[in-house]
């Protein structure tokens, strides 16, 4: 059995990723989102809310061969336990390869056994992220066609104060 790992932060899930996770899931026979714990930034969704908010979308969309996992530590580490083949990220535009590069090749150091899968973005999507979502919610913007529609009102509330 084929198992795909799709890592991030996911704070808050973008309709970027949505596409991302349809897409991998449709060439691992099982795909793991799996939410970072021990991300640099202190996030605006604590790990908990985030995994939910990916339940909810993904319930929505119902594909039966994703899961939601969330992870500390190594990638490398992670990857090995699952015992997955491979990793899969989005690459957006040039601002993501240099990271994203650095980022595949130390893992493969670590973990030669791993490979990693770039997916290039929609191109609707190219110029969406979390952070984007997260600053349009907090000046108040709107964020539809930003989030997958069923979880718009849980992230507006979480910039309401
Ligand atoms: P990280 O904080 O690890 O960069 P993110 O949650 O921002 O994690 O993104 C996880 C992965 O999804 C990354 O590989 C990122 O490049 C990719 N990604 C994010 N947004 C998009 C998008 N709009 N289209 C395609 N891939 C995306």
């Amino acid at each position: 059995m084929r198992t795909g790992i799709y890592p991030g932060s996911f704070d808050p899930v973008t309709l970027g990723h949505i596409d991302m996770i349809k897409r991998a899931s449709a060439m691992f026979d099982r795909l793991i989102v799996a939410v970072l714990i021990n991300a640099d930034k202190k996030p605006a969704f604590s790990v908990d809310e985030r995994m939910e908010l990916l339940r909810i979308s993904l319930d929505d969309i119902g594909l039966n061969n994703v899961e939601i996992d969330s992870f500390d530590g190594l990638l490398a580490d992670y990857v090995a336990k699952k015992n997955a083949g491979a990793v899969v990220r989005g690459l957006r535009a040039m601002s993501d390869f240099e990271y994203e590069f650095q980022m595949a090749l130390t893992n493969k150091k670590l973990n030669p056994n791993m490979e990693t899968v770039f997916f290039t973005s929609r191109s609707e999507y190219m110029y969406l992220s979390s952070g984007a979502v997260r600053q349009v919610a907090a000046l108040g913007g709107d964020i539809t066609g930003f989030v997958p529609e069923i979880i718009k009102d849980k992230v507006i509330e979480k910039f309401v104060h």
